[in-house]
């Protein structure tokens, strides 16, 4: 025989997840003692180039003498002493808009302003810009401007016709400098979406990202310190895993207040239009609206982090019932005394439920919460009353506070003797057992209708 189903636990598997979803401070400590403390200029306000990359500041910057950007026989120390004594490099420099295309595979010989430059300035193409066809080809796929929106890491390279990752360019902890999107140029256009996504979620580019983030940050606040920095970039990172998983749990609140079903039984995970769940609707609704957070997490996060499958939905929903039940549980125990109502109900699985609400006094208004559903064995008296007397012990009720039982007529409920209401009245003599008035009320309606009908067709 089975075992029934234990009752909600807070600490379950899914709240961990959850939680470590919020907390997350991946590996942005790894990364202090790797980052480069030198760069020459203060750190320029990045600004959106719309202009064909600024291939003349580049040659500027190979005539002037600082090839370090450019080829890779100078050495780091070089370049900081290049831009130190020669402020018209480092000028020209932030005044363009580098292709990063010239850039891979040469984060060695570069500055950190000369990272920070390129990563937050280089060249995007405008909107009036016509991706080249593939050499030699008067037709075929070509790259997308659209691609660019959708997954902010990409940075295109007209040198090459390529996109690459500009933050794995710079900080992958990849070891083969010929994977593409790091140390070449992607450009196979046929298969790009896929090769985009499958490299969006790699552990070495999230890794990578992170540690972009928290070099651009330093660089922005080179007075602050290395420490502040990163708990500022995780902070950072905190509130907008909050805000991301704040959007989702609103619309399974809405969903939960409205009486909605969140999902049929094969509408999982990818939002689409084949997928016209109730959730992923709101979903896509509230993205339609605005909420641009919860967009770029969607477009941009791991596959298997995108935390609107039907697991976090049902994880989701248990925490958020283990709140309400809280917030229930401390009501009642500010009223001190409580009733319960009980009534059982075979489920489609053929098991038999028995809900259970609680009733009490709260600033002087009568409340009715249901608590849960508790799985039974059989329905006697027996099981019921100890199943009714666990729950109230889980939840740190006192039996003794009880005044009330209500339930339906039923013997194994009502039951002088062996029901539910003597055996909590030998716990609690002061626990009155009162037949139900809403079932009482329906057992009248359905006896009236029922003669109300056989008489009008007699
Ligand atoms: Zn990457």
């Amino acid at each position: 025989m089975p075992r029934p189903k234990p009752l909600r636990n807070a600490d379950s598997s899914g709240t961990m997840k959850l939680t470590s979803f919020l907390v997350q401070r991946d590996s942005a400590g790894a990364s202090k003692g790797k980052m480069h403390k030198e760069h020459c200029y203060p750190a320029p306000e990045p600004v959106m180039a719309e202009t064909e990359p600024d291939s003349v500041s580049q040659q500027s910057l190979e005539k002037s003498g600082d090839t370090t950007a450019c080829d890779n026989n100078s050495s780091a120390s070089q370049s900081a002493s290049s831009c130190s004594s020669d402020q018209d490099v480092c000028s020209s420099f932030s005044a363009s808009s580098p292709d990063i295309g010239k850039f891979f595979n040469k984060r060695s010989s570069l500055t950190d302003g000369d990272v920070f430059h390129i990563l937050t300035n280089h060249w995007k193409p405008p909107s009036s810009y016509q991706f080249p066809l593939p050499k030699g080809k008067k037709q075929g796929r070509r790259c997308q401007r659209q691609w660019f929106e959708q997954f902010p890491w990409l940075a295109y390279s007209t040198s090459d016709d390529g996109v690459f990752c500009k933050h794995c360019v710079f900080f992958s902890s990849c070891e083969n400098l010929q994977v593409n999107f790091v140390g070449k140029p992607f450009n196979q256009w046929q298969k790009a979406l896929e090769k985009i996504r499958e490299h969006g979620d790699t552990g070495k580019h999230r890794d990578a990202l992170m540690k972009s983030e928290n070099f651009v940050a330093r660089m922005k606040q080179p007075e602050a310190g290395i420490d502040v920095v990163l708990d500022e970039a995780a902070a950072a990172q905190i509130e907008k895993n909050r805000l991301v998983l704040a959007g989702i749990i609103k619309i399974i609140l809405l969903c939960g207040r409205q009486g909605l079903a969140l999902r049929g039984t094969d509408d999982d995970g990818v939002l689409g239009e084949n997928n016209r769940s109730n959730f992923n609707a709101l979903l896509k609704f509230s993205i339609d609206s605005g909420n641009d957070t919860l967009k770029q997490h969607l477009q941009t996060c791991a596959s298997n982090a995108t935390y609107i499958s039907k697991t976090t939905q049902n994880n989701l929903i248990q925490i958020i019932g283990d709140e309400i039940q809280s917030q229930v549980l401390a009501e009642v125990r500010d009223a001190k005394f409580f009733s319960i109502l009980a009534d059982e109900v075979t489920d489609k699985a053929n098991w038999e439920q028995l809900s259970l609400v609680l009733r009490y006094v709260h600033k002087g208004e009568i409340k009715e919460e249901f608590m849960t559903f508790i799985q039974c064995e059989d329905i006697t008296g027996e099981t019921l009353a100890n199943n009714i007397l666990n729950a109230l012990r889980e939840w740190g009720l006192d039996i003794q506070n009880l005044r009330g039982q209500g339930y339906d007529g039923a013997s194994n409920m009502s039951g002088k003797f062996k029901g539910v209401q003597a055996r909590l009245k030998e716990v609690n003599p002061k626990a009155l057992y009162v037949h139900c008035a809403s079932h009482c009320l329906n057992l009248l309606c359905f006896e009236s209708l029922q003669r109300a009908t056989s008489e009008e067709h007699v």
